[in-house]
């Protein structure tokens, strides 16, 4: 399997002071890396239906989006507050660093559609549990989470429990 974390750049104290911020940017900037990085995301979820893939804003659309365009389905982005035009649904939640809260649009999911949920990685899990909560209120089933990166040390995955997730490369301490 083609080594990720070469290419995944650390930059200590970012945007706060303790943070260790995964840097993907060194990642996508190198085609093979990326390519394989997107192949390797759904792999695991390759027998599966999927109609939907969610991206959360803004690294998850980077591989959400080419993943959506390499399997043939729609892609729904999940976005940072006042960003969707037309009529959301709202969630909240915790950050590794302060709080937020995500939007979809009402329509991007319909009842019953197989979504496959995907973010360039996984920290404290509340991130990711929002954009769950969201495309069940839209009337999805959320099949799998998949992330570039999980930071097993928050154990992001308690947040989780009952969903499928793949994470490409751990990091079990900063
Ligand atoms: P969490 O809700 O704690 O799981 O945080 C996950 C979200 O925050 C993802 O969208 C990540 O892009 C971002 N994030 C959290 N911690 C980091 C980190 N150490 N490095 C890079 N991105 C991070």
């Amino acid at each position: 399997m083609t080594n990720f974390e070469d290419a995944i750049r650390n930059v200590p104290d970012f945007p706060i002071k303790g943070i260790q911020f995964k840097d993907i940017t060194t990642l996508i900037g190198n085609p093979e890396k990326f390519a394989n990085a997107v192949d390797y995301l759904y792999g695991p979820f390759r027998e599966m239906e999927i109609d939907k893939i969610a991206g959360i804003e803004s690294r998850g659309f980077i591989f959400g989006a080419a993943l959506a365009y390499k399997l043939n389905v729609g892609f729904v982005p999940i976005r940072k507050p006042g960003k969707l035009p037309a009529k959301t649904y709202s969630a909240e939640y915790q950050l590794e660093y302060g709080s937020d809260s995500l939007e979809i649009h009402t329509d991007a999911v319909a009842e019953g559609e197989k979504v496959l949920l995907i973010d360039d990685l996984l920290a404290t899990g509340g991130t990711a549990a929002a954009a769950c909560e969201l495309v069940e209120r839209c009337g999805g089933e959320v099949i799998g989470l998949a992330f570039l990166i999980e930071l097993d040390f928050l154990q992001g995955r308690q947040k989780l429990k009952g969903y499928r997730i793949e994470s490409l490369v751990h990091y079990s301490g900063e």
